[in-house]
């Protein structure tokens, strides 16, 4: 079923979680057994994460570096397809431009279209770990629009490079990023607004948003959205902090701020097993703010690791 349906038919606010494929080699299993402890908090959707390619270097023995292009977390439409078949629950990938030419992102279209996946979650991607900004791949799209807009024609049954007028076309709902903080590229927030308005314009269903971990950002986010005719769902995502480590990392790579009292009691913690306690604490705080402002969903980014979500779970649903 499509989110938007679900959101519509929801009694009350529903819970949801965001996985990572397994790195290539591991057993899907350690990904079912982070599942499993969710189950019983009737997720209404699972999302699954798409992770361009890598660039790695293997020595050999004449000295010479050679470059492998690989993708180390492949499998999401794979995953989608067994957690809807294993749990009877909407599973969401995400799409991401980086890596993808037209072509081959329509083919996995096809794929989920003929699996029964209904939501896809439209994104650009970030750039090649190795490389300073986001470059397209040839014949690929630019902006998640560029994207959401293959996925809107797709819907209406015009296919790349097809010309036949009496396609049968798919049935995506699409949800895309949006950025209570800001997306780190635009260049203030207004016109990172802007660009979202368009992709709702262009015909997004839902937003799913960045981590937070201060709800003022969001409360002014959604603020921001409605003045401006955004009028889709915003999901909140949010993530337990559960190591020390976190404190840099976070902000760094999703260019977010932590707030000080958080910052403070983290720092304070003996081990990691206390900022896990910590971080449940606080997402759970956020979670029940959250939920009487009147959210549709509560979005957790577990990273396939459900002991911190399960807690706050507990605490919430
Ligand atoms: P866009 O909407 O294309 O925006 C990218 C930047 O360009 C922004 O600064 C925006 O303001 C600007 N912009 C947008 N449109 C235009 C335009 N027409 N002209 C000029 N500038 C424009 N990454 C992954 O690789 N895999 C994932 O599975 C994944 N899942 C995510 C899930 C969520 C909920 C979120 C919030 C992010 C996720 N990301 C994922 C990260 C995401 O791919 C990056 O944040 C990426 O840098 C931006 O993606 P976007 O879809 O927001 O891009």
């Amino acid at each position: 079923m499509k989110l938007t349906e679900v959101i519509k038919n929801a009694k009350k606010p529903l819970f949801s979680f965001e996985i990572l494929p397994p790195l290539k080699g591991e057993n899907i299993d350690h990904l079912f057994e982070a599942i499993e402890p969710l189950i019983e908090f009737n997720p209404a959707f699972i999302d699954v994460t798409y992770h361009r390619e890598e660039y790695i270097y293997k020595n050999h023995p004449n000295g010479l570096l050679q470059r492998y292009n690989t993708r180390k977390r492949p499998g999401t439409v794979g995953i989608c397809a067994a957690i809807m078949n294993k749990y009877k629950i909407e599973a969401v990938p995400h799409l991401i431009c980086g890596g993808f030419s037209k072509e081959e992102t329509e083919d996995a279209l096809i794929d989920l279209d003929y699996l029964g996946v209904e939501n896809v979650l439209v994104l650009r991607g970030d750039a090649i770990k190795s490389e300073g900004s986001f470059v397209p791949e040839p014949n690929g799209h630019n902006y998640a629009i560029d994207l959401l807009h293959h996925v809107v024609n797709l819907n209406q049954g015009h296919y790349w490079g097809q010309e036949k007028s009496d396609n049968t076309g798919t049935n995506f709902c699409i949800g895309v990023a949006g950025y209570p903080e800001k997306h780190f590229e635009a260049p203030n927030f207004k016109k990172d607004i802007q660009y979202l308005k368009q992709k709702v314009d262009a015909g997004a269903d839902y937003i799913v948003t960045q981590m937070f971990f201060d709800n003022q950002k969001y409360f002014d986010f959604v603020k921001t959205c409605r003045a401006e005719g955004i009028n889709v769902p915003i999901i909140p995502g949010l993530k337990p902090l559960t190591t020390k480590k976190q404190l840099s990392i976070l902000p760094s790579i999703f260019h977010i701020d932590l707030p000080n009292d958080l910052v403070d009691a983290v720092e304070s913690c003996k081990n990691n097993q206390e900022v896990a306690q910590i971080g449940a604490e606080w997402a759970i705080q956020q979670s029940k703010e959250l939920l009487s402002f009147g959210v549709p969903c509560l979005h957790y980014y577990s990273m396939s690791k459900s002991a911190g979500v399960k807690k706050i779970a507990q605490g919430v649903f």
